[in-house]
C-alpha cells in the first residue's frame, strides 16, 4: 500500500520511518490472519495507513521474545544500555521534524506542539540513560557478628505498556525509557488511533542497536485491542503493567492483573481545577489558561477542566479569556499558526457537544464558541462558559475538549472544597500572589501535581501521577524507574 505520508508532496524526508507493520522479536510483521485496521487523519478523515490487527497469539509471541531477550539485556552493563538509549535519543532528535509530522498526521495536534512532544520523548531517553547508570544497592548495618547483608536493585522482568492517543510519543517514552534503562524488556501496545508514531520510534530503536526482542510493538483495534490487553494483563511472564488511559480501562486491567499479581502503574483520567484568586496576575492567569485548556484541543489528562474564579476577578478573567479564546486559530495541525487542532474522532465531537449543550440547557452562558467549527472534520470552537454549576456534566466529568467552564467562589475554604469535590486527583492549577495561601493550597489540594502561577509543568525530572481515582504510582524523574526495579536482600554467612 502507498501511504499518503510517503507521497513526495506531503513528504517525510526519511520515509523509512513510516512502518505499517508491527515489531516483534526484531522482525517487522503483519497479523497472523493478514487483517489490518485503518489509521485516519482526524483533520480530514483521510486514510493514513493500514496497520496489522493483531490478537492474543501475536501478543504471546511478543512476550516470549521479550522473555528471551531479558536474559541477555539484564546482563548488559548499565553503561552499555545507556549508550544504546543515548543513540536512540539522538536519532529521535535528528528525525524530530519527520516524527512531528507523522504525529500530527495521525493525532491532529498543532505541529509545534507535536515537535515539543517529540523532544520530550527524547528527553525521557536522555534522563533515564543517565538514571540507569546510578542505580546502586546498599550494604546493611551488621546485626549479627557472623553475617553480613546487602541489598540489590534488579530489573523486575518483562514489562507491558498500554498507551493512549493524546500523547503518542511522550506517554510511551515515559514508560519504555525507565524500563529499558533498568534492564527490563518491553511489549508495547500503542493506541489504535496513533500506532505510526510508536512504530517510527521502534524503527529508530532498531537503528540505534537495541537488540531484538528488547522492545516490541503489537498493534490492534477494538476487540483486538482488548484481546492484546487481556494477554498483557494475565500472562504470568509480565511482571509489571504500565497503563495510561481512561479510568474505566485502568480498573479493568487492574482486575485482570490480580490473578498473576502484577506490579501496576496506572495513569488515568483527571478533572483538574484551575483556581484564580482576586490577587492573581490576570495576564499570567489568562495565558496559562490558554495553555492548560486549548492546546491539543483540550485533550489532555492534565487539562484545566473546572475554572474556579473568585468573585472580585471573575468578570475580568472571563472577558479576557473569552477574547483570547476567540482569537485562537482552529484548523489542521499542519497549517501554520494553528493552536487548536481537530478532536480525535466524531465520537469525541459528539461528547464535547453533549457536555456544552447540557450546560446551556441548565443555564450556563456562552461567552464564545459553543459549537462545531466548520462543516467538515472534527473541529470544535474554543469555548468559554460562565454560570456553570456542579449539577452540569462539564463540572462533573472530563470533557476532553476545548471547553472552559467557569464557576464562582467567595472564600479560600470554598475554593479548596470545590477543587477536591471530585473522584479524580491528577493536576491542579492555582493563581495567587499570596505566598501563605500558596503554601496552604498546595497542602490542601488533593492532586499529584499543583502548578502555581503556571499553565504547564511537564519535565522529565518531575514525578508524574495521580491520587484518588486518577491512578497509582509515579512516572518521571528518579521516582519513575523504581516501578521497574525489584529489591533483593542478600544475607551472607561468614562461616
Ligand atoms: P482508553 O482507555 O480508551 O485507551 C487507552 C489505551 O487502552 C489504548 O491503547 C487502547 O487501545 C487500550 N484499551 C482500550 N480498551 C482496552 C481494554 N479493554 N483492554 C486493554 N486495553 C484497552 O483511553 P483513551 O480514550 O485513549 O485516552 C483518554 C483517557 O486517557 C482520558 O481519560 C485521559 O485523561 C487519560 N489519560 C491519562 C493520562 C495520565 O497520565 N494520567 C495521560 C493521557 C491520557
Amino acid at each position: 500500500m502507498r501511504l499518503p505520508l510517503s507521497d513526495p508532496q506531503h513528504g517525510l524526508r526519511n520515509r523509512a520511518l513510516i512502518r505499517n507493520v508491527a515489531y516483534i522479536g526484531g522482525d517487522w510483521v503483519g497479523s497472523d490472519d493478514g487483517t489490518c485496521f485503518e489509521v485516519r487523519n482526524p483533520a480530514d478523515g483521510s486514510l493514513v495507513a493500514e496497520v496489522p490487527n493483531m490478537g492474543a497469539e501475536e501478543t504471546r509471541r511478543a512476550i516470549q521474545a521479550a522473555v528471551v531477550a531479558f536474559v541477555a539485556w539484564r546482563r548488559f552493563t548499565p553503561q552499555q544500555r545507556s549508550t544504546i538509549l543515548r543513540r536512540w535519543q539522538q536519532l529521535i532528535l535528528d528525525s524530530a521534524d519527520d516524527l512531528a509530522c507523522l504525529l500530527t498526521t495521525e493525532q491532529g495536534k498543532a505541529l509545534n506542539d507535536a515537535h515539543a512532544e517529540v523532544l520530550q520523548a527524547a528527553g525521557f531517553l536522555e534522563w533515564y540513560a543517565e538514571e540507569g547508570k546510578r542505580l546502586t544497592g546498599g550494604v546493611l548495618p551488621t546485626s549479627h557478628p557472623g553475617r553480613r547483608g546487602w541489598v540489590l536493585r534488579e530489573p523486575i522482568g518483562v514489562c507491558a505498556a498500554i498507551t493512549p492517543w493524546n500523547y503518542p510519543a511522550a506517554t510511551l517514552a515515559r514508560k519504555f525509557a525507565p524500563a529499558l534503562a533498568a534492564g527490563c524488556t518491553v511489549v508495547l501496545k500503542p493506541a489504535e488511533q496513533t500506532p505510526l508514531t510508536a512504530l517510527a520510534l521502534a524503527a529508530l530503536a532498531e537503528e540505534a542497536g537495541l537488540p531484538p526482542g528488547v522492545f516490541n510493538v503489537v498493534t490492534g483495534d477494538g476487540d483486538a485491542a482488548e484481546a492484546i490487553g487481556r494477554e498483557l494483563s494475565t500472562h504470568p511472564a509480565i511482571r509489571m503493567l504500565s497503563f495510561t488511559g481512561s479510568s474505566e480501562v485502568g480498573r479493568q486491567l487492574m482486575r485482570q492483573s490480580a490473578d498473576t499479581l502484577k506490579n501496576l502503574s496506572l495513569e488515568l483520567g483527571g478533572h483538574a481545577p484551575f483556581v484564580v484568586f482576586d490577587d492573581a496576575d490576570l495576564d499570567v492567569a489568562v495565558e496559562s489558561a490558554i495553555n492548560a485548556k486549548f492546546r491539543n484541543a483540550g485533550q489532555m489528562c492534565v487539562a484545566a477542566n473546572r475554572f474556579l474564579v473568585q468573585d472580585g476577578i471573575h468578570d475580568a478573567f472571563a472577558t479576557r479569556l473569552a477574547e483570547r479564546a476567540k482569537g485562537l486559530k482552529v484548523g489542521p495541525g499542519l497549517t501554520p499558526g494553528v493552536l487548536v487542532g481537530p478532536l480525535i474522532d466524531h465520537l469525541a465531537l459528539t461528547k464535547v457537544q453533549r457536555h456544552v449543550d447540557d450546560a446551556i440547557a441548565h443555564g450556563a452562558k456562552v461567552l464564545t464558541g459553543g459549537q462545531r467549527f466548520g462543516r467538515d472534520g472534527t473541529f470544535f470552537e474554543p469555548t468559554v462558559l460562565t454560570g456553570v454549576t456542579s449539577a452540569m456534566i462539564v463540572a462533573r466529568e472530563e470533557t476532553f475538549g476545548p471547553v472552559a467552564p467557569l464557576m464562582r467562589f467567595s472564600t479560600e475554604a470554598d475554593a479548596i472544597a470545590m477543587s477536591n469535590a471530585t473522584d479524580y486527583g491528577l493536576a491542579s492549577y492555582v493563581f495567587t500572589r499570596d505566598i501563605s495561601r500558596i503554601w496552604r493550597l498546595t497542602e490542601a489540594i488533593e492532586a499529584g501535581v499543583v502548578a502555581v502561577n503556571a499553565g504547564s509543568f511537564t519535565t522529565e525530572a518531575a514525578p508524574f501521577g495521580g491520587v484518588k481515582q486518577s491512578g497509582l504510582g509515579r512516572e518521571g524523574g528518579s521516582y519513575g524507574i523504581e516501578s521497574y526495579l525489584s529489591i533483593k536482600h542478600v544475607s551472607l554467612g561468614l562461616g
